[in-house]
């Protein structure tokens, strides 16, 4: 199916990404409605026996029944993998669905994958201990340290998986020479592109092979659906990830593949302007006497800036963790919930990507099952708190920060 605005009218070649954003779209129905018509449908009729049978044997040539494909998710699919430069995506009904499909599609016993240590808690369940049990062995390596991601390929490795910026430490790691050891192996680089999204980091253009994302986050932009999606190469999303898809159904709804694809047409302004906050917050709260340190890509003091600024379009990402003052992880811990239990305006709420901020303590939700030694491994102290920046006024934002930080900084 190609990329039109309306029925007869096919978009020219060229166009830049954020009017991809508003233009790449399935063809409208005869009705011609300007915005894309939600298709609820879980079948749709057939015009005769032989049209029947030959859309059941080649899905991309008709729409039969919603777990094998939907106009709206198809939407959604095209829409993002433009923005992605990729040739194709398909849609899964949340991130972690989406990294389930990755190793269901590509992966099988005996197969081994290289992957950091620092990605999302669920995907390290997901390949660390599930994947496991079909026989798929997975090593976790230090996110920023190429070396150990080289020694750690082996024969069977044919997959490493990335994820960059890191939740919540914000650590980047380097996707162009991240390609160029899974390519030398001959093995495929994944990039969960998360954190940055194609508005601020598009990993095929760096040389990765698929791109995952959880639309959960950004994508969707305003916390109301659970989305998921694999990017990549045609020949890997239709032959390797959508016959999987199709027989276990993790797909994307209807309605939440309409609520994401509306998304995508504000992506790039909630992103970078949610960016922009974050670069200023993370340089105020550098300066408030209780916070010892302050974890944020667009920070000069931030270890991998040079490769962020690079990789991310001059921008952090709307994410910043910062760590308090305490001399002990009893004092951390207390101090660290007086900042956020003080917030009035910040939502303390277990999700990201939103217009709304959201304050969150990970040693006690996203990491709290790990011991307290791996989370001191991780660099997750008791002390820590991530925010992640949303819309509202800088100033109300600051002012909803300050009233737990200047009663810590106090004597
Ligand atoms: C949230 C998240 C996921 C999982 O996505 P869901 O939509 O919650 O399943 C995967 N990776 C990253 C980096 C995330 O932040």
């Amino acid at each position: 199916m190609t990329h039109s605005s309306a029925p007869h009218r096919p978009l020219p070649d060229g166009l830049h990404p954020d009017t991809l954003a508003l233009r790449v779209s399935t063809p409208a129905s005869h009705y011609g409605e300007h915005s894309e018509a939600l298709y609820l449908t879980s079948s749709f009729t057939q015009p005769d026996s032989e049209t029947s049978a030959h859309r059941f044997a080649h899905p991309d040539a008709g729409y039969t029944y919603t777990r094998t494909g939907n106009p709206g998710v198809t939407a959604f699919e095209q829409r993002l993998a433009a923005l992605e430069g990729a040739e194709a995506a398909i849609a899964t009904a949340s991130g972690m669905s989406a990294i389930l499909l990755l190793g269901l599609g590509l992966l099988k016993s005996g197969d081994h994958v290289v992957c950091s240590q620092s990605m999302f808690g669920s995907t390290i369940r997901l390949l660390g201990t599930d994947f496991a049990r079909f026989g798929v062995q997975t090593s976790f390596v230090p996110q920023t340290d190429l070396d150990a991601w080289q020694a750690a390929v082996q024969p069977n490795t044919r997959l490493l998986f990335a994820e960059t910026p890191t939740n919540p430490l914000t650590e980047v790691c380097d996707i162009a020479a991240l390609a160029g050891i899974a390519h030398g192996a001959g093995a495929l680089l994944a990039v969960d592109n998360c954190f940055a999204t194609p508005v601020l980091q598009r990993p095929i253009a760096l040389g990765a092979d698929l791109v995952v994302h959880s639309g959960t986050k950004f994508l969707d932009g305003q916390g109301r659906v659970m989305a998921g999606a694999v990017c990549g190469p045609r020949a890997i999303v239709d032959d390797q990830l959508a016959p999987v898809n199709r027989a276990a159904g993790m797909v994307l709804s209807p309605f939440n593949a309409w609520v994401v694809h509306k998304g995508l047409e504000t992506l790039a302004l909630r992103v970078r302007a949610q960016s922009a906050a974050a670069l200023q917050l993370a340089q105020w709260l550098q300066q408030q006497p209780a916070v010892e340190r302050v974890y944020y890509p667009g920070l000069p003091s931030h270890p991998q800036h040079a490769l962020a600024m690079r990789q991310m379009s001059g921008q952090g990402g709307a994410v910043i963790a910062f760590r308090l003052r305490a001399d002990s992880p009893g004092q951390g811990r207390a101090r660290a919930f007086h900042l956020i239990d003080n917030t009035r305006v910040c939502s303390l709420a277990t999700n990201l990507g939103d217009v709304r901020s959201i304050i969150s303590h990970p040693a006690s939700t996203s990491h709290g099952r790990l011991s307290e030694e791996q989370r001191q491994a991780a660099g997750i102290t008791q002390s820590l708190v991530r925010l992640a920046v949303g819309l509202e006024h800088l100033g109300d934002l600051q002012d909803d920060l300050r009233r737990g930080l200047d009663t810590l900084a106090a004597p």
